[in-house]
């Protein structure tokens, strides 16, 4: 299936690399680690829990590589709920045969419901009793998106459907967690750092990850507001008071200081623009505590002057 050459495969690992602002080391692993995919040797399979399909549509967003090239010339996408053609019978016989035979990457989309069972199924039985078979013959597993993070709106506050993330889930079943798992959050999680990730670990295994959260350091590691374009009025105490003013926008709501990603290198639509280049506060999609209190408006009017050092208890109002 490999219709790319090898200056295709170099050229792309060095555009994915620039486009999120990492080095040219990054962009040779990114590259090994595509030409691993595009020829077999790294299988992907893609599996979906409680999820609205944002991270898959986002996949679609991708750019150098972009969709088509990411779809039918460089993953090895052994099936997809949402992309593949293969449906039903079909699509249930691929996925055991994949499962029994290892040799895979899971890539997986959702929360899992572990108190309503039937709010997911697959072949007509929970997923809860499908998904442990594949989370154990993984080489690895990406949570992709933050409802597989982290739990996410499934797991909101009330949570009816017991929803977990992929880490809970996995300690819920006794299933090794470290050096395996690595969580690609956001809401939608962004395309590059989704194939970034994907090509790491195809190239070289388990990247370096924050050890609290499993995020991986090379797209994770600052907060939005560390690389804000607005950074200067924040310093200077000018604040946006309505949408559409000049200033930083904390006081309409910004999380910027809790959300770690690199929104503001990357960018959204291939760079097209993003939340706060926009004039919309940042509403953390990628931290753990996104959308999960049910009093908590993504957009808000701040009264209070907070700090730098300004903290997730800050924000819900209990310090
Ligand atoms: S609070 Fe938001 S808008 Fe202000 S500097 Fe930080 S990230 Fe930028
Ligand atoms: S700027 Fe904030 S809300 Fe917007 S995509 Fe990035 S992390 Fe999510």
């Amino acid at each position: 299936m490999q219709n790319c050459n090898r200056r295709d495969v170099l050229r792309m690992g060095a555009s994915l690399a620039a486009g999120m602002g990492l080095s040219a080391w990054h962009g040779d692993i990114f590259a090994k680690g595509l030409d691993e995919i595009a020829a077999g040797r790294a299988k992907v399979l893609w599996l979906e829990g409680m999820s609205c399909s944002g991270c898959s549509v986002s996949l679609l967003n991708a750019e150098d590589p972009g969709p088509v090239e990411v779809l039918t010339e460089l993953i090895s996408l052994v099936y997809h709920p949402v992309l593949s053609a293969i449906q039903g019978a079909d699509a249930v016989e691929v996925i055991h045969k994949q499962v029994e035979g290892g040799d895979y990457l899971l890539a997986f989309e959702g929360a899992i419901p572990t108190t309503m069972p039937g709010a997911c199924l697959m072949e007509g039985k929970p997923l809860a009793e499908i998904l442990p078979a594949a989370l154990r013959g993984a080489k690895a597993v990406v949570a992709v998106g933050t409802c597989a993070s982290f739990g996410g709106i499934p797991a909101a506050e009330g949570n009816l459907t017991g929803a977990v993330s992929v880490r809970q889930f996995m300690e819920q079943q006794g299933l090794p967690v470290e050096g395996r798992l690595v969580n690609c959050p956001g809401c939608p999680t962004h395309p590059q750092s989704l194939l970034g990730t994907v090509a790491y670990v195809a190239a070289k295994g388990y990247p370096p990850v924050d050890p609290t959260l499993l995020t991986p350091n090379m797209f994770y590691a600052h907060s939005v507001h560390d690389e804000c374009p607005r950074f200067h009025y924040w310093e200077k105490r000018v604040f946006a008071e309505k949408f559409g003013d000049e200033g930083c926008l904390f006081k309409l709501g910004c999380l910027g200081p809790l959300s770690h990603t690199n929104c503001p290198r990357s960018q959204w639509n291939s760079g097209a623009n993003w939340c706060i280049r926009a004039g919309a506060p940042c509403t953390a999609c990628t931290s753990e505590n996104f959308a999960r209190k049910r009093d908590f408006p993504f957009y808000r009017k701040c009264e209070t002057y907070y700090t730098a050092s300004y903290t997730e208890a800050d924000r819900q109002g209990v310090s």
